[in-house]
C-alpha cells in the first residue's frame, strides 16, 4: 500500500467531493427554496449528517496514517486487504470485522 498516494485521495476526497458540498450546502437559501427545504428537511439533514460521518471518517484515516497506524484493522489489529483500502481509503475494519459489525457482532470475538 503506498501511503502517499491514500494520503493524497483522501485529502482530494475531503476537499473537493465534501468541503465544497459541504459548504454549498449549508448556505442560506432565498425564500422561494424555503418552502422546498422543509419537505426535504429530513432528507438533507440525513445527507448532511452523512457527509459529516465521512468527512470524520476520512480525518480519522488522515490521523492514522500520521501516526502510523494506518492500514491496520481496529478490530482485529490484522493488515486490510490493499483492495479494500483502494476501494474504500478510510476503512477502520478489515471485511471480517466490518461485517461483524454489520452484523451487530463482537469484532473477532
Ligand atoms: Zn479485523
Amino acid at each position: 500500500m503506498n501511503l502517499h498516494v491514500q494520503k493524497k485521495a483522501l485529502e482530494e476526497f475531503l476537499n473537493e467531493k465534501n468541503q465544497a458540498g459541504l459548504l454549498k450546502e449549508m448556505r442560506t437559501r432565498d425564500a422561494s427554496d424555503m418552502a422546498q427545504d422543509l419537505v426535504d428537511q429530513h432528507i438533507t439533514v440525513g445527507c448532511l449528517e452523512n457527509r459529516y460521518a465521512l468527512v470524520t471518517e476520512i480525518r480519522g484515516a488522515l490521523s492514522r496514517i500520521a501516526d502510523g497506524s494506518y492500514g491496520s484493522c481496529l478490530g482485529c489489529e490484522k493488515k486490510i486487504a490493499d483492495k479494500r483500502l483502494l476501494a474504500v481509503p478510510w476503512a477502520k475494519f478489515c471485511t471480517r470485522c466490518q461485517e461483524a459489525i454489520e452484523n451487530q457482532l463482537i469484532p473477532c470475538a
